[in-house]
């Protein structure tokens, strides 16, 4: 509402000031423009794509999966209903959703070959281009504040390893146990691709992680400024210290005000090689393509094409928002003023 009168005064200024010249025009062609309705906040989560079937969810788990997702959009609504910065309110949803077994960030990540986890993830904010990341931790308790603390503390964009959880403690993040992060449900998912790797068989749909469960939020606040985040474990087995797409800047996460704010889930190899958040946002930029056209196209067309699995929630600075995905779910909702949605699988 703020931005609004401000763009009104903006326009009667110019008008009683000058005679109308290009940016007059310009300007009153913005002040259309912002005549959409822009929400007084929006904020949208993912916790995940993949083959994420209604015939293979028993009703118990669909729902634990739609409490988390409405637990943690409580938390980031509660701070923009306040007047709290997206930034804020991306941190805090995000920190729910990596504290929740459910999903493959913080808490419940996969784990590694060498049985670790080592957790990937990265903050954008949209109004300077600031980004932070960090990659392959397993002492911080919450990988998208040390994100965030890169992004604020340093003079760099993207830590990894031991550095990074050595920075974490310097900066007084929370570190905890290794083993913290030890579910056994993922224990046994990595077991099981263990065991057949060692028989040399084939491996399942299943087993290649066909369910990813990363965790993103990308959020709008009061003053027009969108900001992304992503957290993940990465892919179960992964070797080598892989890192995926997750803590990659235009990749896994990416914001701009002028644009979009887009966060990741999928194959992170294709999501890399096809710079798949900042691609929507230069649709956006250069193409002229709306929010949901950018979306469609990268995931649901060139993505499909390439044979990249995954998804992205992202919104765009009129508080519109999109969640293509080309797998058979997704674990999503978002949140406005008086609006909400939850959904997993397809055509929800
Ligand atoms: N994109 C993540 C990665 O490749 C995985 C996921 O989204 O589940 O590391």
């Amino acid at each position: 509402m703020i931005r609004l009168w401000l763009l009104f005064a903006t326009f009667c200024f110019s008008i009683i000031s000058c005679k109308p010249t290009d940016e007059h025009v310009h300007e009153a062609k913005v002040l259309l423009e912002s005549e959409v309705d822009i929400p007084a906040y929006a904020i949208v989560i993912h916790g995940g794509a993949g083959t994420i079937q209604r015939e293979n969810m028993s009703a118990e788990k669909d729902s634990s999966y739609r409490a988390m997702l409405n637990a943690a959009l409580d938390v980031g609504e509660n701070i923009l209903t306040k007047g709290g910065s997206a930034l804020d309110a991306v941190e805090a949803t995000i920190q729910i959703m990596e504290d929740s077994p459910l999903f493959n960030a913080g808490r419940g990540a996969v784990f590694t070959h060498e049985g670790k986890n080592a957790h990937d993830a990265s903050i954008m904010v949209g109004s300077t281009q600031m980004a932070g990341a960090s990659a392959g931790t397993n002492t911080v308790k919450h990988p998208i504040s040390l994100a965030r603390a890169v992004m604020e503390k340093s003079n760099h964009v993207m830590m990894s390893g031991v550095g990074a959880e050595s920075f974490a403690q310097e900066v007084g993040l929370e570190q905890v146990d290794p083993k913290y992060f030890h579910t056994e449900r993922r224990w046994k998912s990595l077991q099981r691709i263990l065991n057949k790797e060692e028989a040399k068989l084939e491996l399942s749909e299943d087993d290649i992680d066909k369910k990813h469960g990363t965790v993103g939020c990308v959020a709008l606040d009061g003053n027009g400024d969108i900001v992304a985040g992503t957290s993940t474990g990465g892919m179960t087995n992964k070797r080598y210290d892989r890192i995926g797409d997750s803590p990659i800047i235009g990749a896994g996460t990416f914001a701009d005000n002028a644009s979009c704010g887009v966060s990741s889930t999928g194959h992170g190899e294709f999501f890399i090689r096809y710079t798949v958040a900042r691609d929507i946002a230069a649709m956006m930029e250069y193409g002229g393509y709306t929010l949901e056209e950018a979306g469609e196209k990268i995931i649901n067309e060139k993505l499909v094409e390439k044979g990249g699995t995954g998804g992205v929630v992202a919104l765009d600075k009129y508080g519109n928002i999109t969640m293509p995905f080309n797998t058979e779910g997704m674990y999503r909702g978002w949140r406005k003023p008086e609006e909400k949605y939850i959904g997993i699988y397809k055509g929800e």
